[in-house]
């Protein structure tokens, strides 16, 4: 028996405690499992009670193991870049001194607006060369005094309003991750994350890294996401629906092997299952538990406690 005020205490330390220390590491393609390969001894049957009123004040929650979808995602990581065609540089039409500059790195500037004013060679007299397009300087190599020569870049100006990501996938990974997918964006500097949809899968291959790129486009509206900047992405490249599966919140780990806890009434037990398949959300159950059995879905980890607590009782 548990009462509510250990739980109580027993939440706010094992919130800490259990929040897991490491994320499941990526499996496909049918190879997940593997580390399941040898069943242990079939663990002593373990079970705790708790009565209706103190599980419902600890947030336990109990549900019926059934169907769910797992999806096949890939965490891969990718760098912000300007979309091209949203890049302008900006050159002088007549060649001659500059005469002022009205903008610098950094600046936001609008379609039309006058950056600078060149006194042009050929008619004495000054002209205005103002923005192609709306944007962000991102760089002015010129300098007032300096002689403008007919082509040389003054600025150049990126509409970072949508940006491409630009994710790196290697090896045979790139052949079933297709135009369509949805991907979860993350920046590393605050974790903010963003949902976009990849658009391309480049036909070539990038030298450096030996990868395929996959494309997306990000809305920035409010200019946070940078361009240079590295980001992981996680592309969900399928989702399949499994007989059984459970949140990966229903799964804790006892001696050395995957446990639910499976309720009936006030007694909880405790169930070894073999996984299968695993995503962000859930995991597939293999083995051990069938469809329709009451699955301790929310807190599981108070009820892993509470047994390994009285276990420890038992042994004094
Ligand atoms: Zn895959």
């Amino acid at each position: 028996m548990i009462r509510p005020t250990w739980l109580v205490l027993a939440l706010s330390a094992l919130l800490i405690a259990c929040s897991p220390s490491t994320p499941p590491t990526e499996e496909h393609d049918g190879e997940a499992g593997h580390e399941h390969s040898e069943e242990g001894e079939e663990a002593a049957p373990l079970e705790t009670t708790i009565s209706a009123e103190a599980a419902k004040a600890a947030g336990i929650v109990v549900a019926p193991a059934g169907p769910g979808i797992i999806a096949d995602e890939h965490e891969v990581q990718g760098l912000l870049t300007p979309a091209e065609g949203r890049v302008a540089q900006v050159t002088a039409r007549y060649p001659g001194p500059i005469r002022a500059l009205r903008v610098g790195v950094g600046d936001s500037v609008r379609l039309g607006q006058a950056l600078a004013t060149i006194e042009s060679n050929l008619s004495l007299s000054d002209y205005t060369v103002s923005a192609p397009i709306g944007g962000v300087v991102m760089a002015r190599p010129a300098t007032v005094g300096m002689a403008a020569t007919e082509g040389a870049m003054l600025f150049e100006i990126a509409d970072l309003s949508v940006l491409w990501v630009d994710l790196h996938i290697f090896g045979t990974d790139a052949g079933h991750i297709e135009a369509g997918a949805p991907v979860t964006v993350t920046r590393l500097s605050d974790g903010a994350s963003a949902v976009t949809t990849l658009e391309r899968v480049l036909p070539g291959t990038a030298t450096a890294s030996q990868s395929t790129v996959a494309r997306a486009t990000l809305a920035n509206p409010d200019g946070r996401w940078r361009p240079g900047s590295a980001v992981k992405a996680r592309i969900t490249v399928d989702r399949e629906s499994v007989e059984l599966a459970v949140p990966l919140t229903a799964l804790q780990t006892a001696e050395d092997q995957d446990v639910v806890y499976v309720q009936d009434e006030e007694t909880y037990h405790v169930r070894p299952v073999k996984l299968g398949r695993r995503d962000a959300e859930r995991v597939e159950i293999l083995e051990g538990l069938k469809v329709g059995e009451p699955v301790v879905i929310e807190q599981s980890f108070l009820v892993k406690a509470d047994i390994e607590k009285s276990t420890v009782e038992e042994e004094h």
